[in-house]
């Protein structure tokens, strides 16, 4: 291993322990949020004998894992479900730093933005808009799997925190436009400042339609899931632009498809996708790219 891959796992390392810290914090908004209760001034504490946990067992995995997944106190089993997001989180994190901000870009639109590769070249002499790209599209991941927390605990997602991610999601692509690579290319004379908004708009309707769908075809009204699933689409829209909905529509297409052919209720996936669609949407972003262009011209 040369220096420059080492000065990358280092970094990359460095960037997916952010991730599982942002993952533990999502655990706890994601149980805290719905039921109204403060996020930030009350600290962590067992959910069976309210005992606080202690400050070297809240280490993301790691705690969980030397607590062999039991309370410190009272020994009750603590659901691993918290070392899971945690997990994935700091493996998004570190995924992710690998193919948008170590190449430079070259997963987006017209990239590789940057001349350079690498860690050292591009995060610790940082390329501001390939920098400020990664943290907006962790913030992404970030909302959505918290979406995804809310759903399985079978919770809806509150409409302070759909307005907080639609608001930094347009309002930071209009302030520095280089957010939107993807551009609204079919809306061309628009402003790019509006292309978030048009993307929100569209996740909106297709999230709304998709959602009346699912219920029509499992015969279930309209419930808390399909308000979750709408939120996904409107963060996906407001942070990749109209374009980045349509991988998570086709996803649901086929999922519609199957239950129809099937005949079954399964509860297939949906919610639970879409960060991970949203995840490979950005690693394969400039092919997808390629293909819509040459659709469209
Ligand atoms: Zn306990």
């Amino acid at each position: 291993m040369n220096a420059h891959h080492a000065i990358d796992l280092t970094t990359a390392l460095w960037l997916g322990g952010i991730g599982a810290c942002i993952g533990s914090f999502l655990n706890v908004v994601a149980y805290r949020l719905p039921i109204g209760m403060s996020v930030i001034w009350k600290p962590s504490h067992c959910p069976k004998c309210r005992h606080p946990i202690r400050a070297r067992d809240n280490v993301p995995v790691f705690g969980w894992l030397w607590l062999r997944g039991r309370c410190r106190d009272c020994g009750e089993p603590i659901s691993p479900r918290y070392a899971i997001v945690e997990f994935l989180m700091g493996l998004a994190f570190f995924a992710l730093a690998y193919f948008e901000l170590f190449s430079g870009g070259a997963n987006l639109p017209d990239g590789p933005i940057s001349p350079l590769v690498g860690a050292a070249d591009n995060v610790w002499i940082p390329h501001g808009p390939l920098s400020g790209l990664y943290a907006y599209h962790a913030l992404l991941l970030s909302l959505l799997v918290c979406v995804t927390l809310i759903d399985l605990d079978r919770q809806k997602v509150p409409s302070k925190l759909i307005g907080l991610g639609l608001a930094t999601g347009v309002g930071l692509a209009a302030w520095f436009p280089f957010l939107h690579p993807a551009g609204p290319r079919f809306f061309e004379d628009a402003s790019i400042g509006c292309s978030g908004l048009t993307g929100a708009s569209i996740g909106w309707v297709v999230g709304m339609t998709s959602a009346r769908l699912i219920a029509l075809l499992r015969r279930q009204p309209l419930a808390k899931a399909g308000r979750n699933l709408t939120a996904g689409f409107i963060f996906l829209g407001a942070f990749l632009g109209w374009q980045g909905i349509f991988p998570m529509a086709a996803v649901l297409l086929i999922a519609g498809i199957s239950i129809l052919v099937k005949n079954s209720h399964k509860d297939l996936i949906t919610t639970k996708s879409l960060a991970p669609i949203a995840m490979i949407h950005l690693a394969i972003w400039k092919s997808l790219d390629e293909i819509v262009r040459s659709l469209v011209s």
